[in-house]
């Protein structure tokens, strides 16, 4: 962890021993267990290259079974483990914190069946997204989520920390597209919550626990989603706006004039753009010279209606003039070029050196207000200081970039956006997680109560605590 994130104290789970390597080998072969420093430094770090683990056993198992026998003996030995899907996570809840053994999912790959008329899948958790996309075409279907990561990160790790990414405005959360999952508690028990029919009231729906609770309550071993068609037709606008009540208005025009085929709305500033040109030399669809950017996408089963429907909303934001210039993508190549700008914004803002990344559910009035005032707390101790998000979901990624990291601007920035957050009543962490780095943040958005009963539910399933420990919920 850079040098002012304090690391939790290490619990007091056994540490891996000889004998524990010889089973895990016999278990699963030499090649399927990791020891090596150079073979698991990609285990230990993440992505975003923030936190640093210290693992030294990384384990690759390639079914439920193998997950069960793994936890059984782990939590007979009392030694800590740590689920790791694609590893692309933004809270560090995939990094050991101290020595805990990385149950890596990336082996478990295999899709088992497609229901071509209800769309559900039945797939491994460690399927990786795209993957299942490029499945799911022969069937017409898409999965109903995206996000920048989807090339690497994997369904079980999207349920785990659930994900929310470009399409929630249209599709939901996990919450509401993942009909089942197969899961394997602490001690090795699988739990079968593997219901593949939509509609299901038979009891408490303890799939619900899974989803969002990064791999402290079990680990997700395979998964039901419900998958929607394919759009036959999408179109894409990229828009330019003056001032940010008018980002609001063009918001509210694009929910009430283009309704059910609206399928995201994402909403830029014009720092973040900038940053895409000058370290990336990306180029923006428009003129950069707009404080606000929106891209406004629609996805429905009529190009030609659709396109119009899009032509007219974007004339009419235009002649109300909360829009100041526009441009709109019908071509698939097109629509991509302009995604692809989108998906690089964590790219660029990394460029800068180092990354303090935020990510809050916020009144859609107070969006651009948090960006400028933590710009003007921080002052030169930040590089750039940028808003992006998913406005759709009220919700603002707030970046603060640095030439490298600096402990004072950390300490500057923390905890000064998470109050300013819980002031408004938002959510400090809107669709990552809480992961090692905000988990003991957590009293900012939720009351002393629910952590008591989130801590109790934890003791219940996990009594050892060998669950990826020192997340989400502080003293675990
Ligand atoms: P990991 O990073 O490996 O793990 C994440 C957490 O889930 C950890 O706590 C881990 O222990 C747990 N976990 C993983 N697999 C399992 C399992 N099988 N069982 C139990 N626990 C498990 N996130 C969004 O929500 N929206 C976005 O728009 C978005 N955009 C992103 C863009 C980029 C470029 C990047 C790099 C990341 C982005 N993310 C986004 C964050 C990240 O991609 C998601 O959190 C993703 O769901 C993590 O999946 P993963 O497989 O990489 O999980």
């Amino acid at each position: 962890l850079p040098a002012s994130r304090k690391r939790a104290n290490r619990g007091e789970f056994s540490s891996v021993e000889s004998d524990d390597i010889s089973f895990f080998s016999n278990m699963l072969g030499k090649n399927r267990v990791l020891t090596n420093e150079s073979e698991i430094e990609g285990y230990n770090v993440d992505m975003w290259k923030i936190i640093q683990g210290q693992s030294r056993l990384v384990l690759r198992p390639k079914n439920t079974s193998e997950v069960s026998m793994i936890l059984a003996y782990c939590s007979e030995r009392n030694l800590a483990v740590v689920p790791q899907g694609g590893n692309t996570g933004i809270a560090g809840g995939g990094i050991a914190v101290h020595d805990e053994i990385v149950i890596s999912t990336s082996l478990m790959n295999q899709i088992e069946e497609v229901d071509e008329w209800s769309g559900i899948l039945v797939c491994q958790s460690g399927c990786v997204l795209e993957k299942l996309n490029e499945h799911l075409a022969q069937f017409d279907l898409i999965v109903p989520l995206d996000l920048g990561a989807k090339e690497s990160c994997q369904i079980g790790g999207n349920l785990s920390t659930n994900a929310g990414g470009l399409r929630v405005i249209r599709y939901g959360s996990l919450h509401s597209n993942v009909v089942g999952c197969e899961v394997v508690l602490a001690d090795g028990t699988v739990l079968d919550c593997m219901n593949t029919m939509k509609k299901d009231n038979t009891g408490y729906h303890l799939k619900h626990l899974f989803i969002g609770s990064e791999g402290t309550l079990g680990i997700v071993t395979k998964v039901a989603i419900q998958c929607p068609p394919k759009p036959k037709a999408v179109n894409l606008a990229f828009v330019g706006i003056d001032n940010f009540q008018n980002v609001l208005e063009t918001f509210r025009l694009a929910k009430r004039d283009l309704g059910e085929i609206l399928s995201a709305c994402e909403y830029l500033d014009h720092e973040t753009l900038a940053c895409v040109s000058e370290n990336l030399q990306m180029k923006s669809p428009i003129e950069n010279s707009f404080p606000f950017y929106m891209m406004i996408e629609t996805s429905g089963s009529n190009g030609k209606h659709d396109e119009e429907k899009l032509s007219m909303f974007l004339e009419k934001a235009m002649n109300k003039e909360f829009v100041s210039d526009g441009t709109i993508a019908s071509q698939p190549s097109h629509i991509k070029n302009i995604w692809s700008i989108r998906e690089r914004f964590p790219d660029a803002l990394m460029k800068d050196g180092h990354l303090l990344v935020y990510d809050f559910s916020l009144p859609l009035e107070s969006f651009h207000e948090m960006v400028e005032e933590t710009r003007g707390h921080l002052g030169p101790l930040a590089k750039r200081v940028t808003g992006f998000g998913h406005l759709g979901d009220g919700n603002l990624h707030l970046n603060v970039t640095m030439d490298e990291f600096n402990p004072a601007t950390l300490a500057k920035a923390e905890p000064f956006v998470y109050n300013w957050v819980a002031q408004r009543k938002g959510s400090i962490s809107s669709e990552h997680g809480l992961g090692s780095i905000k988990r003991d943040y957590i009293y900012h958005s939720k009351s002393p109560q629910a952590v008591y009963y989130m801590r109790e539910l934890k003791r219940l399933m996990d009594p050892k605590g060998i669950l990826n420990p020192y997340k989400v919920i502080p003293h675990t």
